[in-house]
């Protein structure tokens, strides 16, 4: 039976807490991928809308947030993370109709992780600390954990809530204050996040949301020279291109970028277990996962078997409306990315790897962006979908020989942000782990995160690290102070 469900009411910008219309007028309409409808119109940020944001953050900054004790910004960070909670059907709804995610995933998995930012990094705001140092006898030398300004965040459309509680609970517990620029295709879930955190006794001004182009808002934002940070998630391309238009205003930069990460089953894993953590690690997200396991190794004594039980899990994980709690695979965010994703799978073919589950658009209801699971057996790293980001449901599955050949075809890729290795043996797993070059290994596991846990890439990963104490040294800045006694 169809739910009746509320309409979702335009989105407008938060600028010193306020939802205002752009300067400009300008709107654009949001689109649910998974029936190709409108969702409502966005109201679409422009450079003058960046300047008000900044210009809000940094007088918030000055004024009531720089002045709130420490142990009040935590209790209003944890209320943000209860409010979450308290919001979370509403949140949920929205996100998996702006990004056609399962409901299952934006409601249990996604609202978990965007509470838990809050609430963890609420315990932060009391705990970030100098320290003194013995340089002589006659000076009092010690150092200051500063917030470094206004922070400017730069998401993708991937996991748009997620996103924010990444990059705004940890600026926001060292006391810094953000402009969030969500992604174009999704923006309803960071403007919503941004009221709840005025509703928590977030100051105005301390939060602001900027729905808009990456070509303009994002580019505003990036050239701004009030924002002290950047903080990006994104392509690869895109990162690159904010590094140098950063380095004009020589803004500090946290960059996390795409992947191709390696998921290695050797033969003594529990094959069974390494089975539903290959299957989740590609097909979790619809594949749309900076940290997806999309190239899978395994070891050539189990390989024809495995493949043969994979491509069986696969072609049961059929795409469904993803309001269904039940469905699994949702529909890709865009037909764009879903044209992309067929000609991965296209090429992969072409360049003689053999499609064994899936491979085709399957559209529910005769419409949406929905691929099927798909694998491809028998591919070779040089392959392109071996060594190019995808980001949608599409596995590589690649033979290897030994330890040495896992670490040396698993390392042979630009990217480098997280790896699976499945095994008993308990030297070997420590072994891979420090020889794998990623910013993430999980063993015996995949596409597992807390906010405890730090989160970046290597290489063409980018650099710099989201979540745990680490992320905090991307918004502070230490400040050193010598006072002489004599
Ligand atoms: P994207 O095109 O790089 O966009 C990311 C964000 O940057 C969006 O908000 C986008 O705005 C904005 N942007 C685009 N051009 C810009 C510019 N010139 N100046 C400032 N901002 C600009 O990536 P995407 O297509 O949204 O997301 C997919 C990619 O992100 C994948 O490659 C994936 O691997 C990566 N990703 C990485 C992680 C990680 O943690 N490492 C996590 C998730 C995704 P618009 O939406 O308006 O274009
Ligand atoms: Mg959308």
């Amino acid at each position: 039976m169809a739910e009746t469900l509320a309409p979702v009411k335009p989105g407008r910008l938060i600028i010193d807490g306020k939802a205002v219309d752009a300067a400009s007028g300008a709107t654009f309409t949001t689109v649910n991928p998974a029936t190709e409808e409108p969702i409502t119109t966005v109201a679409e940020a422009g450079p003058e809308d960046v300047d008000r944001a900044v210009k809000a953050a940094r007088a918030a900054l000055d004024g009531a947030w720089s002045k709130m004790k420490p142990i009040e910004r935590s209790r209003v960070l944890w209320k943000l993370g209860d409010l979450v909670l308290e919001h979370a059907d509403e949140l949920a709804r929205l996100e998996t109709l702006d990004n056609g995610k399962p409901i299952f995933e934006s409601r249990y998995v996604d609202i978990d992780m965007v509470a838990r930012c809050f609430h963890y990094f609420s315990g932060w705001s009391t705990k970030i600390a100098g320290d003194t140092t013995p340089v002589n006898p006659s000076l009092f030398t010690y150092t200051l954990r500063e917030p470094v300004g206004v922070v400017g965040a730069i998401i993708p459309w991937n996991f748009p809530m997620i996103m924010v509680g990444w990059k705004a609970a940890p600026a926001l517990a060292a006391g810094n204050s953000i402009v969030v620029k969500p992604a174009e295709l999704t923006p309803l879930t960071a403007i919503r996040i941004a009221e709840l955190a005025l509703e928590a006794g977030v100051p105005p001004g301390v939060f602001n949301v900027l729905p808009g182009k990456g070509r303009i808002a994002g580019e505003a934002l990036v050239k701004h020279p009030g924002v002290a940070k950047l903080s990006f998630t994104g392509s690869t391309e895109v990162g690159q291109h904010l590094m140098r238009t950063a380095a004009d205003s020589l803004k500090k930069l946290t960059l996390e970028l795409g992947g191709k990460s390696p998921n290695i089953v050797f033969a003594d894993a529990d094959l069974d277990a390494a089975l539903k953590g290959a299957t989740l690690g590609i097909f979790y997200g619809k594949g749309e996962v900076c940290a997806a396991g999309s190239r899978l190794f395994v070891e050539k004594s189990i390989y024809d078997d495995f493949v043969g039980k994979l491509a069986e899990r696969a072609k049961k994980m059929a795409p469904a409306d993803p309001l269904d709690p039940k469905t699994r695979l949702g529909s890709l965010v865009s037909k764009g990315q879903m044209e992309k994703v067929l000609g991965y799978v296209e090429s992969g073919v072409k360049e003689g790897a053999q499609l064994v589950a899936g491979g085709q658009r399957q559209p529910v209801n005769g419409k949406g962006a929905f691929v099927q699971a798909t694998v491809l057996a028998g591919v070779n790293n040089r392959m392109r979908v071996a060594q190019e980001e995808i980001f949608g449901p599409v596995l590589s599955v690649i033979p290897f020989d030994g330890v040495d050949d896992a670490v040396a075809q698993a390392n042979d890729v630009p990217y480098g942000l997280a790896a699976g290795v499945w095994t008993r043996d308990v030297k070997k797993a420590h072994t891979v782990a420090r020889r794998l070059a990623a910013g993430t290994v999980w063993v015996n596991m995949y596409n597992f995160y807390d906010p405890g846990m730090p989160f970046g890439g290597v290489k063409g990963s980018g650099f710099g690290r989201d979540l745990g104490e680490a992320c905090l040294n991307e918004y502070t800045q230490v400040k050193s102070v010598w006072m002489n006694l004599e």
